[in-house]
């Protein structure tokens, strides 16, 4: 099955025929140096038969697939898949379910799927070659193994030819060399420190991959173990970093652009009908260099030239540059549009042709994000031709990518999708195309990371701001309501004045005449009594009562009794002058007057009063046998107040003088005696 491919650039005729304007979606998990060559050799494929391709990028820990790349893979415009390297068992399952679903074709580089078209290193070949030299060549007896990932294929296939070429020579592997580095440059680092503290007889380091190797080597100066003269250093993939180190890094090119060429390919063929499911191993190349110089150490071997090296270091200077500017004038940015205003001339110097900033509505929660993609998307940034287009307005789809108006950009070509993420949730994305397929120099996930940090320290400042007018507009809302409230609140304090003032009114009021009760009148004693003991002063009272009301009641009715009652009261009122006089009903048609600082004289004026206002009144009585109107009866009596007597000893009086005016023949005044009250 396996098949050696070597040429480069095989041309076909378009066999994509109506499939023209349907995109290729690069699974990857970055645009590193890995990641650049693959997509470049891609793109040279696709792009001489006109097939836009867009590279998805996530070196994000998440055990899922990015959302943004799930909605890019259901879009209908998605026409086949090349996933770049073995993913994450859970996210690599995931996305096997996406593309069985859709039915797209998907071509594999760097792992082998069982029943579909996998391109891949030849790692035998390449590792063999490697191991010849450091075993061969080197005399290396005591190697050191950094393992990679685990679920590597290409790791795990090299860690095996590591295997059995040091058995195969009878060179036994010591395991406590042996330390898995997980492709992560701190593991490997704080790792690789702890193994030299204890050992210093290792006479070689095989790395599964040249920047764990690169890493390896400033362990190992830092312990002052010299390379290559005390051990040998190894790495695998030939990125640009391997060249340009000192001493230069002996390693395995794998061909990387000619697996991506090769991919694309297959896809071709794939999207033209046929399922190609060959495996295809591209071969590689042993690139001895400095770190594995035999004999005297001297470099004679390395291949590369001091202008090629120059070259390189001045292309990381210069992207190393772009990218502090860049962050430079991203710290300035406190409004979306301050990025959009500082991005044009960041992405200018790094290279970039055409880049569209896309963020998700910050208003959409961070729990959904987790699984779906959020759905209301904004264009921030539309750069085109070295300028910041004019954007247009309003939300989008995010699963389309772009707005409408821009959907033809996704078929130009060869775009970059970045995801851009903050701490706590995803805040969209860069679709950008990059005058050299992201290289040679990594820069975008610095630009991503730069980017992120900024759109979220804005994100976040405006969030606050809208905090705060919320807030501004609750106390506002509250204030109002607080002032209707207190309004509302006087009005009913007003009302419940003017109640307890007429309850109180009411309590020491008679309901019929108006004129005050018994309650009123034990008050005016309270009042009274005391300051009459004090000054020894004399009081009088009158006690008054209708004569033969029963009979009026009989005759005209107890309604025209009630008005009777009512006249009678108001000429009692009209007849007590003083101020501190009072007139109260005593009960039924009784009526009782007290008159402070008065005596039996002032009573009877009092009384003579009533009489001639009653006499005026002349309310016809019928059936009386005194007089044809209504008449009344008046008992009075004075009292001294004293410690010994009460208010009802000069009612008493008054009353028994009353009695003495009925008997009397009734309509008359009859003064107390000396017998009737006890002297005060
Ligand atoms: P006398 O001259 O002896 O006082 O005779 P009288 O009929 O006035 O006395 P009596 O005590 O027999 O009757 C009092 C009457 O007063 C009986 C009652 O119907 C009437 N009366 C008491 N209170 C009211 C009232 O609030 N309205 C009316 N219309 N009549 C009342
Ligand atoms: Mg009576
Ligand atoms: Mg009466």
């Amino acid at each position: 099955m396996a098949q050696h491919q070597g040429g480069r650039g095989h041309r076909h005729e378009d066999p994509t025929g109506t499939e023209r304007q349907r995109i290729v979606v690069a699974v990857a998990t970055g645009f590193d140096a890995y990641q650049r060559p693959l997509l470049h050799g891609m793109r040279r494929v696709l792009a001489a038969h006109g097939i836009p391709l867009i590279a998805h990028a996530d070196n994000s820990s998440s055990p899922t697939l990015d959302p943004a790349l799930v909605g890019l893979l259901h879009a209908a415009s998605t026409a086949a898949v090349i996933s770049t390297n073995a993913l994450a068992p859970k996210r690599e399952a995931q996305l096997h379910g996406v593309v069985a679903e859709r039915n797209l074709p998907i071509i594999h580089i760097g792992q082998d799927v069982p029943g579909q078209a996998c391109v891949r290193a030849d790692n035998v070949q390449g590792m063999t070659a490697l191991m010849r030299l450091v075993l061969d060549d080197c005399g290396a007896r005591t190697p050191v193994l950094i393992q990679g990932l685990a679920h590597q294929p290409d790791h795990c296939l090299r860690e095996e030819i590591f295997r059995a070429e040091t058995s195969r020579r009878g060179v036994r592997v010591d395991e406590s060399l042996v330390f898995r580095g997980y492709s992560d440059l701190d593991i490997v680092k704080r790792e690789l420190r702890l193994l030299v503290e204890r050992r210093r007889d290792m006479d070689a380091v095989i790395a599964l991959d040249d920047a764990t190797a690169l890493v390896a080597m400033e362990v190992l100066a830092d312990a002052g173990l010299r390379v290559p003269q005390d051990v040998v250093v190894t790495g695998f993939d030939d990125y640009p970093m391997a060249a340009i180190n000192w001493p230069s890094l002996t390693t395995v090119d794998q061909n990387l652009e000619e697996q991506g060429a090769t991919a694309a390919e297959l896809l071709l063929k794939a999207l033209a009908g046929g399922v190609p499911r060959t495996q295809v191993l591209i071969a590689c190349e042993l690139i001895p260099r400095g770190s594995t110089a035999v004999g005297d150490g001297t470099l004679a071997s390395v291949p590369q030239t001091v202008e090629s090296v120059t070259r390189m270091a001045c292309a990381y200077l210069r992207t190393q540059g772009g990218l502090l500017r860049m962050g430079r004038a991203l710290l300035k940015c406190r409004t979306l549009d301050d990025i959009c205003g500082a991005l044009p001339e960041s992405l200018a110097a790094l290279g970039v042709l055409r880049a569209f900033l896309v963020v998700y509505e910050p208003s959409e929660e961070v729990a959904k994000a987790a699984d779906a993609p959020p759905r209301s998307a904004w264009l921030l940034l539309d750069y085109r031709d070295g300028v910041a287009q004019p954007t247009p307005p309003g939300p989008f789809s995010s699963r389309s990518l772009l707005p409408e108006s821009l959907r033809g950009e996704l078929h130009l070509g060869f775009l970059g999708f970045q995801p851009l993420r903050g701490s706590q949730r995803q805040l969209g994305y860069l679709l950008f195309e990059h005058e050299q397929s992201f290289g040679p120099i990594p820069f975008v996930e610095s630009l991503a990371m730069n980017l992120s940090r900024t759109l979220e320290a804005v994100f976040s400042t405006g969030a606050l701001a809208e905090h705060s007018a919320t807030l501004e507009r609750l106390v506002t809302q509250r204030t109002q309501e607080l002032e209707t409230e207190i309004g509302l609140r006087r009005q009913v304090e007003r009302e419940l004045r003017n109640a307890n003032d007429e309850l109180r009114r009411s309590a020491v009021t008679d309901g019929l005449t108006g004129i005050a009760n018994r309650t009123a009148l034990a008050h005016h004693f309270e009042e009274h009594w005391r300051r009459h003991i004090d000054e020894r002063h004399e009081l009088a009272v009158l006690m008054v009562d209708v004569d033969l009301f029963k009979a009026y009641n009989d005759r005209y009715g107890h309604l025209l009794g009630d008005s009777t009652l009512r006249t009678v009261a108001a000429c009692l009122r009209r007849s007590a002058h003083h101020p501190d006089d009072l007139v109260c009903r005593f009960g039924g048609e009784e009526f009782l007057v007290v008159l402070p600082f008065s005596g039996l004289p002032e009573a009877r004026t009092v009384a003579a009063r009533f009489f001639r206002l009653l006499a005026d009144a002349a309310i016809p009585h019928a059936v009386s046998p005194i007089a044809p109107v209504v008449t009344a009866s008046v008992g009075v009596a004075a009292i001294v107040p004293s410690e010994h007597t009460r208010p009802e000893t000069v009612i008493a009086a008054a009353d028994t003088a009353l009695y003495r005016a009925k008997d009397g023949g009734r309509n008359q005044i009859v003064v107390s005696s000396a017998t009737d009250a006890p002297s005060g």
